[in-house]
């Protein structure tokens, strides 16, 4: 019977832990902020925005959005972003991707002061993941890892293939599968666009996470049967028969894929969620750390 990972109970469990640590740091004066900056009118990130603005505000984390046109200049964004890591009272910071053309993020993000970068994007925080000393740690993977956790999904010498290679996703979800340790000590291979025959990579894999940006691309077949299926991807399909006229699938053909794994996230449904919670969890870890 295969199980499907729902992100719910993951996510309960995770708040219901968070509502403790940030009464405690309110019962020393500290409230935790999270700041979001939006640059320009992607309606895409006005929809992520809203959706974090929610979740802060759910969990009693004080929540400050910063909305700037899209003409917005350099300098005055990295000068923006300076003066909230110099502010005593944030504690974490994220700049929502994408910025407008023009507008250079990993110099914005550089601005950030690593302590308050909840998103893990800093190279200091990739510095410290790939070293596995303690920092903040990109948002999807770590939910991922925290996912394998709650339904104790061991990686430990099972080969792992993450399909993708991106910044965010793919290369930190690697490092933290070969880490020294539990829910680590995995044998890992990363695959991306250059990757000859994918299918026969895939067919390796005790565990396949794909982060690949492309709907349904991973068909069951490839798969060994009974392997864990993590599906990070989030597409936007045109249906019809939807009010919307469009739905959401992962990058893995959903149906038939869980007839052949043994577990598999549901897309919309688990790592999405746990993206948006670890980016609490990691403002939370911040608060806690600045207030020492
Ligand atoms: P990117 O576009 O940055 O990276 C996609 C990766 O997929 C690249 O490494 C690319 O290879 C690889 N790829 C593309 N085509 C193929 C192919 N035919 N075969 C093998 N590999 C391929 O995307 P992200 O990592 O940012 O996101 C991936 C997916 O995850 C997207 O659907 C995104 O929406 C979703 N996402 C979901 C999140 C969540 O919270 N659930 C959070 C972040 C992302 P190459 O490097 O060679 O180009």
């Amino acid at each position: 019977m295969t199980k499907i990972l729902e992100g719910k109970p993951v996510v309960s469990a995770l708040r219901e832990d968070l509502k403790t640590r940030i009464q405690a740091l309110k019962d020393k004066g500290i409230v935790p902020c999270l700041t979001v900056t939006l640059v320009g009118d992607d309606p895409s990130s006005h929809i992520y925005v809203n959706a974090k603005d929610k979740d802060a505000k759910e969990l009693g984390i004080e929540s400050r959005t910063f909305r700037f046109p899209a003409t917005m200049s350099q300098a005055d964004l990295e000068a923006h972003v300076r003066a909230l890591s110099q502010d005593p009272k944030v504690h974490g910071i994220l700049v929502q991707s994408p910025l407008p053309k023009g507008l250079d993020e990993a110099r914005v993000v550089d601005c950030i002061d690593p302590a308050k970068d909840v998103d893990g994007f800093h190279p200091t925080n990739v510095g410290l993941l790939a070293l596995d000393r303690p920092g903040h740690r990109s948002c999807t993977p770590w939910g991922v890892i925290q996912v394998l956790k709650h339904y104790g999904i061991p990686t430990a010498g099972k080969r792992a293939v993450v399909i993708g290679r991106s910044d965010i996703v793919g290369k930190p979800m690697a490092n933290l599968l070969i880490h020294k340790g539990e829910f680590g000590d995995a044998t890992v291979v990363v695959a991306h666009s250059r990757t000859p025959d994918l299918q026969a990579v895939v067919r390796e894999a005790d565990i396949v996470i794909a982060a690949i940006g492309k709907p349904e691309f991973v068909k069951a077949s490839w798969l060994k049967p009974g392997a864990v299926v993590i599906d990070v991807g989030i597409n936007r399909v045109e249906d019809p028969t939807s009010a919307k006229g469009y739905r959401v699938v992962g990058d893995v053909d959903f149906a038939a894929a869980k007839e052949v794994a043994s577990a598999i996230t549901p897309v919309p449904g688990c790592v999405g969620l746990m993206t948006r919670a670890i980016l609490m969890s990691n403002t939370v870890d911040a608060a806690e750390r600045l207030s020492k």
